[in-house]
């Protein structure tokens, strides 16, 4: 059995990173160095939802991803439609149902780690600290490719989830187009896109930036030494071009992840630059997307810790380890400077939210 760090896995970060990187940032993959919870088992009053043992003392990673995805109807009825065609996707269906089911005690996600191990022949080392966006790449990156390995299709395309195709709803198709500076030559592009990295504005103190602002600053950048295919055969000299990236198809479940680790001049830093977002959104002037769970990190560049904040029926929870507590909508929304990821679901045609 081959063992795995989800962290070293260059390939689903450069995969999924369409949009740019701002020039003064520079990202890489081990950012998050995390550190045990309390450890406390207290839980004040009944909830609705179980908190998560951190048997390892380090498992906050991978506690955070697998709360927050709860969170997500339009998975877990992807998972409903299609847990009779794999182990992986009855074994998560079965754990987060059982996130979802109010008591006053934890529960251990190891049954399902055990799955997961099982089913990619690899092992999570928990031993060592992680980064919980890594975590939730590799758990998508296995869930689409079961998807992918399905024989033909045995559901109709006229089967929908909350109005919408039953397929995996946090693939989205995006568009590159990339435009001459010299002739105006256009060159279009679709990518497949799972998680939107989005690149902050390197902070000094107290700035901030809202959510629609990072996803403008993202989604265009001008890049020298362009080698345009009607300028350079003829001329042998590079232009700039103009490079904009823009939703072809958004995802039912939009997740971004908030790229808070860079490198300055006097090493690896935390970006504190302070995101304002909001309970929902209009995307590209068209798609309602509505806040469902949102994972915070705690603490600085090499150490941390990740908590979880999730909707359930109509109210807000912390899910920290086990301490699950109640929480304000006010407070969901108040986490600008310690905000990581953040979990959208698109409006279906029937919601009335
Ligand atoms: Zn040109």
């Amino acid at each position: 059995m081959s063992v795995v760090n989800p962290l070293s896995s260059r390939r689903s970060k450069e995969y999924n990173r369409i949009f740019k990187g701002a020039a003064v940032l520079t990202t890489f993959a081990a950012l998050y160095i995390v550190t045990s919870s309390n450890g406390s088992t207290t839980v004040k009053a009944k909830s609705s939802i179980k908190g998560l043992y951190n048997s390892s003392g380090n498992d906050c990673f991978l506690n955070s991803v697998l709360q927050a995805l709860a969170s997500q109807s339009s998975l877990i009825q992807f998972l409903h439609l299609r847990s009779s065609s794999s182990t992986l996707y009855a074994a998560l269906l079965n754990f987060l149902e059982s996130l979802n089911s109010g008591s006053s005690k934890p529960i251990s996600a190891n049954s399902f780690l055990n799955v997961l191990e099982r089913i990619t022949n690899k092992v999570i080392l928990r031993s060592l600290q992680q980064d919980a966006h890594e975590f939730l790449q590799f758990l998508l990156e296995i869930i689409e490719s079961q998807y992918s390995s399905f024989p033909s299709n045995p559901y109709s395309s006229s089967i929908r989830i909350m109005g919408f195709p039953a397929q995996l709803p946090f693939i989205g198709t995006i568009l590159q187009t990339v435009q001459c500076s010299s002739c105006s030559a256009k060159t279009c592009t679709n990518f497949k896109n799972t998680t939107l990295q989005l690149s902050l504005p390197y902070a000094y103190g107290a700035s901030s930036i809202s959510l629609s602002q990072l996803f403008a600053s993202n989604a265009f950048e001008q890049i020298d030494d362009y080698k345009c295919d009607a300028c350079y055969p003829n001329t042998k000299k590079t232009t700039s071009c103009y490079r904009t990236v823009q939703w072809k198809h958004p995802p039912t479940l939009l997740q971004i992840q908030l790229e808070r680790s860079c490198y300055t001049p006097l090493g690896l830093s935390r970006n504190n630059t302070a995101v304002l977002y909001e309970k929902s959104f209009l995307l590209q002037g068209r798609y309602r997307y509505h806040l469902r769970s949102l994972i915070t990190h705690h603490g600085g560049a090499n150490s941390g810790h990740y908590i979880c904040y999730r909707k359930k029926d109509n109210s807000w929870w912390s899910a920290n380890d086990t301490l699950i507590s109640k929480c304000p909508i006010e407070k969901v929304l108040d986490q600008h400077r310690l905000v990581f990821m953040l979990f959208y679901e698109m409006e279906s045609p029937s919601e009335l939210d």
